[in-house]
């Protein structure tokens, strides 16, 4: 696959047009900021903090994640094909005083220009929204350097995800708007493995992401059949 096509213009449009929203807690984006807290924990316990680390946040949108990065002493890169998306957390950045990178930009082209330059690569809620997400699993191995520690979230292709992703945060809660995930695009976590070892990277962990509705909140925890995160390694000889 060419370096831009593996973009779905229809998912930037979407994150496009709420862009606005971005920063609003009770907006489209409640479960972004709900979770932040927990992967940033998670993030950081492990990599043994981010203070001082080169960090590539791919498919950052607003920045809800770049941003806590940097606010934690990270020297952070955000980058996502959705312009308005940057633009918000340019502005976003720059009220609350925090230094974020944001750069218009496909994993697949970033890399080609700044191979092994992070020390951690991190791919949230975004593999989802991408025609190819080998392909992207590709490049963030890329981008890390030699020993690089790399974090990928998304959602299973299981039963369960489907009742609680789509039918429960679009139709129910309203958490999301209608349409936001396509269950055909979840990932089922052996695939998602697959696809990081096909990319040369060693698999380090692997954890549920549970949401608890009663107190709005996440944690982490067994039982990958709804919301995960995998984490991988760069080995140090490749
Ligand atoms: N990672 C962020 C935002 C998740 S929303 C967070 O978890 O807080 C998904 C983001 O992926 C959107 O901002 C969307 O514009 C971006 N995206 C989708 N396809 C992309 C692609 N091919 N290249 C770069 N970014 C993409």
């Amino acid at each position: 696959m060419t370096q831009n096509t593996n973009v779905d213009p229809a998912e930037i449009a979407k994150f496009n047009d709420i862009a606005a929203r971005w920063w609003d807690v009770d907006g489209e984006f409640k479960p972004l900021h709900l979770l932040n807290p927990t992967r940033l924990g998670y993030i950081s316990d492990m990599a043994g903090g981010v203070f001082g680390k080169n960090i590539v946040d791919v498919g950052c949108g607003g920045g809800i994640l770049a941003e806590s990065l940097a606010r934690s002493g990270a020297v952070v890169t955000g980058i996502d094909m959705a312009e308005d998306a940057l633009q918000v957390g340019r502005l976003h950045a720059m009220e609350s005083a925090v230094a974020v990178t944001y750069v218009q930009s496909t994993a697949e082209s970033f890399a080609a220009s700044q191979p092994a330059q992070f020390d951690i690569v991190t791919c949230m809620e975004m593999l989802e929204h991408v025609p190819k997400p080998s392909s992207v699993i590709q490049a963030c191995a890329e981008l890390a350097k030699p020993g690089g520690l790399l974090f990928f979230s998304t959602i299973n292709k299981s039963v369960k995800a489907y009742v609680m992703a789509i039918v429960g945060a679009e139709y129910i809660l309203r958490l999301v708007p209608k349409g936001t995930h396509q269950f055909s695009k979840f990932i089922r976590p052996s695939q998602l493995m697959h696809d990081i070892e096909q990319a040369g990277l060693e698999l380090v962990d692997a954890t549920g992401l549970h949401f608890n509705p009663f107190n709005n909140t996440f944690k982490t925890g067994p039982g990958l059949d709804v919301n995960y995160f995998v984490v991988a390694r760069k080995p140090v000889n490749n």
